[in-house]
């Protein structure tokens, strides 16, 4: 596997074309905000106190659940925001009524400028890397990126930010310091290109291509999700071996996928590049938290990027989702790239996925049930599943890597050889997942196979059901009440 050359940086995502001045910027350390309470001249409202500030984006709210802890948790501990300091409320020369004649969002940096001037006398500039504007009345809330702006006797680089007081929570917070930090907007590839499409990532709120990855905090409001992995990266966060970098080239091979959120040892990330060319794929793996960032999101899965100057485009899976879930696979022919899931293992927040090219033909698991499902397809005690695996000739003997969901799990597991028996032994449905891999690394297309299992033998007296995990669909009828199978 050849290694992928960092790409170029994109410092003029869609929100810095007016600026242009955007430089790359790569925050480690104390990223200091100077947060101003601004007044409009003709408005005397305060609508929220100093502490709340602080305790959204200064280090007074660490631990609080506030951008403290978000940013310190997307950075893996890179970037803290030391030195945040809340100033005002300041009364700025500038009314509404005039502020709504101006053009938005195209005023945004005049805006934060009158901000600017209002504090100029009371606050030295020097000492931070960005400007957050709060204001008193609803205007507009956004980022101009980073730009160039004067301040006391010079000029300086800040990361900027305006909020009025419909975006004073975690989401929108967020979202508009990442731009601060100088990232663009994320998107989705497939089924539509959408701007803001990508549900996994931060800088596509607030719309996430129509999901909803939030959660509420009792204190900030609207939460979540992380910060994609590539975005992570183009920060400079991820450490040497927190990723992995692969050639669309490559011959193939099975990895091991920790979840973005899960703390090191682990590879978090995989990169493959496409040829020669700088772009890649990114793959990362999202799982649902009981607290943190991504308790908004609903299943784990595995999401595939295409990264083109270093933004984002989240696409699809062949059965057309976004987060592959086992036994599905994404696929470029043009690129001859295959990226396949064969399994999660729930408890140490990992995938198994592989990654190589179009499997050779002749590459092929077979799988026998014993014993074998009535005509309607159930089985009224264990199974076991026969996985039988033949190689291309020439290609060695194949190992195969097996997995299930639904009512009997089974972490991935990679058996040596060309056979494996898996035993299903719990009652209600389960999937297995299960493919080949060849001596050359070539992998099989992942395959799936149910097997549903009704242990409970049919009674005229019955009048409980049973409850079956994920089955809900539940028919009664005189001859077998609580059964799902008609034995
Ligand atoms: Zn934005």
């Amino acid at each position: 596997m050849s290694d992928l050359p960092v790409p170029p940086e994109d410092s003029t995502g869609p929100e810095s074309a007016a600026g242009g001045q955007a430089a790359v910027y790569r925050p480690g350390g104390p990223t200091p905000w100077a947060v101003l309470m601004c007044k409009f001249s003709d408005v005397a409202a305060q609508p929220q106190e100093a502490p709340f500030f602080e305790d959204l984006f200064t280090m007074a709210g660490a631990g609080k659940g506030g951008m403290a802890d978000y940013w310190r948790d997307m950075s893996g501990g890179a970037i803290s925001l030391t030195g945040s300091t809340v100033f005002g409320w300041f009364t700025l020369e500038l009314s509404l009524a005039t502020a709504r004649t101006w053009t938005w969002p195209g005023a945004r940096t005049d805006l934060v400028r009158a901000c600017v001037e209002a504090a100029d006398t009371a606050v030295d500039f020097s000492a931070f890397q960005g400007i957050i504007a709060l204001l008193n009345a609803p205007i507009d809330s956004g980022s101009s990126m980073r730009q160039v702006l004067k301040v006391g006797d010079g000029e300086q680089e800040f990361g900027l930010v305006n909020l009025d007081p419909g975006a004073w929570f975690n989401t929108f917070a967020a979202h508009e310091m990442g731009h601060g930090y100088g990232l663009p907007h994320s998107f989705s590839d497939e089924p539509a290109f959408s701007e803001y499409g990508d549900g996994w990532d931060i800088m596509s709120a607030e719309t996430f291509g129509g999901r909803s990855p939030t959660h509420t905090h009792p204190r900030f409001a609207k939460s979540g999700p992380a910060l994609c992995g590539v975005y992570q990266d183009r920060l400079g966060w991820f450490r040497g071996n927190e990723k992995l970098d692969l050639s669309s080239l490559g011959r193939g091979a099975t990895f091991t996928l920790s979840a973005l959120d899960k703390p090191p040892p682990g590879i978090r990330l995989i990169r493959i590049r496409l040829g020669s060319s700088t772009q890649y794929y990114a793959v990362e793996l999202r799982m649902p938290q009981a607290t943190g960032w991504d308790s908004g999101i609903d299943r784990p899965g595995v999401l595939v990027r295409h990264v083109r100057d270093g933004v984002p485009y989240l696409r699809q899976s062949m059965s057309r989702v976004q987060d592959l879930q086992p036994g599905d696979y994404f696929a470029d022919a043009r690129e001859n790239l295959v990226i396949s899931v064969l399994g999660f293992n729930m408890a140490e927040r990992t995938a198994t996925v592989h990654i190589g090219p179009r499997p050779p033909v002749g590459l092929l698991t077979g799988a026998r049930m014993s014993p074998l499902p009535n005509a309607a397809g159930w089985h009224n005690s264990a199974v076991e599943v026969h996985l039988t695996s033949t190689a291309a000739p020439g290609r060695g003997v194949p190992r195969i890597t097996f997995s299930a969901t639904g009512a009997h799990p089974i972490n991935p597991t990679t058996v040596t050889g060309p056979t494996a028996t898996v035993k299903v032994t719990q009652q209600g449905s389960t999937t297995l997942c299960y493919a080949a891999e060849d001596e050359s690394g070539a992998g099989e297309l992942p395959r799936t196979l149910r097997i549903n299992i009704d242990k409970i033998p049919p009674t005229t007296t019955r009048t409980v059901s049973h409850p079956v995990p994920g089955h809900v669909t539940i028919e009664l009828n005189g001859a077998d009440p609580g059964s799902l199978s008609g034995f």
